[in-house]
């Protein structure tokens, strides 16, 4: 069989065997790579020339889940700073067509491949760990994060997909607990959910390490996730998981929610339980009972200082989904600090009403003196600080 060529960024792959995955689709996902690689690099070369530390020769990156080692050629070819990259895959002609891109596309002295099971391989560079790792599985990645959350190094990155979305939304929450160790709800916000049950599940991983991680970027696009957390050694840090992973608590007549850490921390130093105000309680709106879901990640999806220098750099970065890639970051870019959101055709659909424009329910926020903004993850959302008291009453006035 002859191969078929494939262009994609700076690379060119061939491709001649059904058995090896290649999925056009997800060149958005891939270009992300290539934009937040080169944005981390150029982080912690300017950390490094202001700390006036001896800048090393590049960073050493995993791809653990390669199939035909196009994304690890296309950091080579596209990123700058790297030392090294790991281009791994368990099945044997996977293994055959990395080989065969790397000498196809001039990367050799970059690019190394590995026939390998990524958990082993994970385990087994404990010791040596890597400054990235990328983890892009069929579906569900959790059964590779606890090998990644050991083998990446302090102030390291993980990147992770996750495309088992309806588990993640709500469609089976059994399983969903199963995998991530969280309940999910189906809700108008399932998409946000789905990165928050994500993050949760990689932070819990990594405090059993004494590791905690701080998310830069967390996207929900197409027909999957994909998170970007770097990853910091502290017993004492790692405490605080139980600050930022809460429950999640769903009416199931108005659908209004409230989300509840674990934890408090105290003052005095040393951390309180919470005593839920939502269990057991009926929704202060409408009186139903309540859902709970979770535990999900409460902190932040996204850094506000990565997010704006991924913005500045991608003019300086060839890509080809570049106009997508600005719009989804510019809204992240104004995306309130505030866990999940609402719809708006969905909020009017309750109570039966003719839906506004999204210009008018904006400004009834605004003006009542609380903030909104979109979620990049739905184009009706409304993401707000605004109490769900205010919510509804804005909603009966209607
Ligand atoms: N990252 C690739 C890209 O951007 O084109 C796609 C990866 S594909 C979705 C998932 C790959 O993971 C498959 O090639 C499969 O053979 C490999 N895989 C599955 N389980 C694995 C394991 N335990 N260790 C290593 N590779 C594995």
């Amino acid at each position: 069989k002859l191969d078929t060529s494939i262009k994609e960024g700076e690379a060119e792959i061939l491709v001649n065997n059904a058995n090896v995955f290649y999925n056009p689709v997800q060149e958005f996902n891939r270009d992300l790579g290539v934009a937040a690689l080169t944005a981390f690099i150029k982080d912690i070369q300017e950390q490094k020339t202001e700390r006036n530390t001896k800048k090393e020769d590049g960073i050493t990156v995993l791809e653990a889940l390669s199939a035909t080692g196009l994304r690890s050629i296309r950091y080579a070819k596209e990123v700058k700073g790297i030392k090294q990259i790991i281009a791994n895959d368990i099945c044997a002609k996977a293994v055959e067509s990395i080989k065969k891109n790397i000498q196809h596309n001039g990367v050799e002295n970059l690019v190394k491949s590995s026939h390998e099971d990524a958990t082993l391989l994970m385990y087994q560079s404990r010791k040596n760990k890597f400054d990235v790792i990328d983890l892009d599985p069929y579906g569900c990645p959790t059964i590779f994060l606890d090998g990644a959350v050991q083998c990446v190094s302090d102030g390291g990155l993980l990147m992770i997909t996750a495309t088992d979305m309806a588990v993640l939304a709500g469609n089976s929450p059994e399983t969903c607990f199963l995998k991530y160790g969280a309940i999910s709800l189906r809700s108008k916000a399932c998409h946000e959910m789905a990165l928050r049950i994500l993050l949760q599940s990689i932070a819990s991983h990594a405090g059993r390490y004494g590791r905690y991680i701080i998310p830069l970027l967390s996207i929900s696009v197409d027909f999957y996730i994909r998170v970007f957390v770097k990853v910091f050694s502290s017993h004492i840090k790692c405490k605080e998981n139980a600050t930022k992973i809460g429950m999640v608590y769903q009416c199931t007549g108005c659908e209004s929610i409230n989300t509840q850490p674990l934890c408090y921390k105290k003052s005095t130093g040393g951390y309180k339980l919470t005593s839920s105000p939502y269990v057991d309680q009926l929704c202060k709106i409408c009186q139903h009972k309540q859902h709970e879901g979770g535990p999900i990640w409460l902190g932040p999806l996204h850094n506000e200082y990565f997010v704006n220098n991924l913005l500045c750099n991608l003019d300086n970065i060839k890509l080809g989904t570049f106009k997508r890639m600005v719009g989804v970051l510019n809204v992240i870019h104004e995306e309130l600090n505030v866990p999940l959101y609402y719809t708006l055709d969905r909020l009017m659909s309750i109570v039966r009403c003719v839906t506004p424009s999204m210009l008018i329910f904006r400004s009834a926020l605004l003006n009542a003196g609380y903030r909104v903004s979109y979620s990049h993850a739905c184009k009706t959302s409304i993401k707000t600080d605004a109490p769900n008291e205010v919510i509804w009453d804005i909603v009966r006035a209607w």
